[in-house]
Parts: C-alpha cells; structure tokens; sequence
C-alpha cells in the first residue's frame, strides 16, 4: 500500500469512527442535532494525522464539557448556561475549523514526506486546541467568580459576568490551566504511544525539548485567549441596563428590564467568529514560531 491508500483508508476509518462518535456526542449532550454534519467533517479531518491526536481531541472536548458543566445553576442565574445543552452547529465549526485544516495539511506533508513541515502543522493543530479549551475555560469557570469583571474598554463601568472580553484573575488563571491540559495531554499521549512530540528541533538552550514544547503550546492557547478578550471587547456591542447598572450584551438583561446600547463598533463580530479567529491565531503563531526553530530554515 502506497501512502495514498493508506490516506484514503484513514478517510474512511474516520468517517465511520467521527458518525459513531458524534452520535456519542449529541446523547452526552456535547454537541446538539444539527451539528452532526459539521462534527463529522471535523473528526474525519482530524483522524488524518493518527491517532494521538484523534485522542487528544476527544479528551479536549471531554475537559471542555465538564468545565461548560461546572456550577450549572449559578449559569442558569447569570442567563450564560446556553451550552449546557450542548454546541451548535456554527460553535462546532468555529472550534473545530482550526485543528481540522492543520490536521489535514499536516497529514498531507507527511503523504508527501515532509515530515518535519508536517511537524509543524500538528504543533500547530496542538496549538489551536489549546486556544479553544483555554478560551472555554476562561469563560465557563470566569464566569463562576465572585470577584468584578473587568472589560478594558471601560475598565471603570461595572460589567455582568460573562460578558465578551471581560475578564477576572479566575478566568485569566483558568485559561492557563485550560491551555496546559490540552498541552499535557498531548505529551502524556505521544509518551503512551511512544510517538515523539520532537518533530520540531529546537534550540532553546538547554531546557528538554518536549518540555520547551509543552511550554510553547501553554503560552500560544494563552495568547489565543487573551486576543480572544481583545477582540470580543471591541467588536462585539454593549448594551446598558439602567435598572442594575451594569454593562451587559444583551438587549434584554437577565432582570427582564430592555437595555441601551452603549457601544456600537463599526465591524461586528459574532462569538463564534472571534473564537474562529482566536484559533487561527494560536496557529499561525506557532507555525511561524516552529518553522523559525525548525531545521527546515537553517
Ligand atoms: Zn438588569
């Protein structure tokens, strides 16, 4: 069999194991009806570059959805418990668009046998899962904090939690965490199956190379993260309700009262097009990063 074959073979196995798995997935009330088809574009994507990482993505969304379940009645107080219930279709594309193209583009340099560019890709495809789960992190276990949220486009007015681009230290810590599970995981997972993380040469001094990895994957989904808040502040509007005073994203407050907007941005983005720009982000930074410590450029 020519590696061809073998990419045809993973595309079938994938298929068939992404419709099993997806159907696991709408039952345990991880992704809802209508996301099937985009969630097993995903997952066959996704098998493409092995089974490691075919792994690393169920644990991904394992973690996410304990985290998104986490404090579930404070969520149905606050009005932000709408994932609960599971991702929709335009949420599963915009976490999974991502891993999905470096997943392929990785698979398809090592079709071709450039297996250090196809390196690059899966610490890439690492990378962007690593944005999504710190990015759900910060925001279902944020949300939970007793302490003030605080959007730096008006760092003084006081804001409802879970609001886009606030943020609170128990969010900004949850992210870290989010971002090193994915990263860790994905060590733990090529140790298992005695696959090296080691694709990418690097010459950092002396720290060991997978741990410098590790460390390059924490910070990258952090930095998703954090450009995650940025530009959710600024282009996503606020509104204002007179009756608790509070900066909020909804027309209608959780209290029933309407709201005023407050700050409309020129360019609108919706949630699911930050998170799609947050990822992409977190992978193009590390496949700039990499390849400048690769050996494919020296
Ligand atoms: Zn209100």
């Amino acid at each position: 069999m020519n590696t061809y074959d073998i990419l045809i073979m993973y595309l079938v196995a994938g298929l068939l194991a992404s419709v099993a798995l997806s159907v696991l997935a709408i039952r345990a009330k991880v992704i809802r009806r209508g996301a099937m088809p985009q969630s097993v574009m995903v997952g066959t994507l996704v098998t493409l570059s092995g089974f490691p990482s075919v792994l690393l993505f169920i644990l991904f969304l394992a973690y996410t959805t304990l985290v998104t379940r986490l404090g579930k009645e404070r969520k149905v107080k606050l009005g932000v418990a709408d994932d609960v219930e599971g991702r929709k279709a335009n949420q599963v594309v915009a976490v999974g668009f991502t891993p999905a193209v470096m997943a392929m583009a990785s698979s398809i340099m090592y079709a071709v046998g450039l297996t250090e560019a196809s390196g690059v890709f899966l610490a890439s495809y690492v990378a962007s899962l690593a944005a999504a789960s710190a990015d759900t992190w910060a925001s279902e276990i944020g949300v939970l904090s007793r302490g003030r949220p605080i959007l730096f486009t008006m760092p003084r007015a006081r804001v409802s939690p879970g609001t886009s681009g606030a943020v609170t230290p128990l969010g900004e810590l949850s992210s870290l965490a989010g971002s090193a599970s994915v990263a860790l995981t994905y060590l733990a997972l090529t140790r298992v199956f005695n696959t090296s993380p080691l694709w990418v040469k690097f010459n950092w001094g002396s720290l060991n190379p997978s741990i410098q990895l590790v460390l390059l994957i924490i910070a990258l989904g952090y930095v998703g993260e954090v450009m995650d808040s940025v530009i959710g502040a600024l282009t996503q509007p606020k509104y204002y309700c007179d009756r608790c005073g509070v900066v909020t994203e909804h027309e209608v407050h959780t209290c029933g009262e309407r709201t005023r907007l407050i700050y409309d941005p020129r360019v609108k983005l919706s949630n699911e097009a930050v998170n799609l720009l947050e990822s992409l982000i977190a992978a193009v930074l590390a496949i700039v990063i990499t390849l400048s410590f690769s050996r494919l450029l020296t």
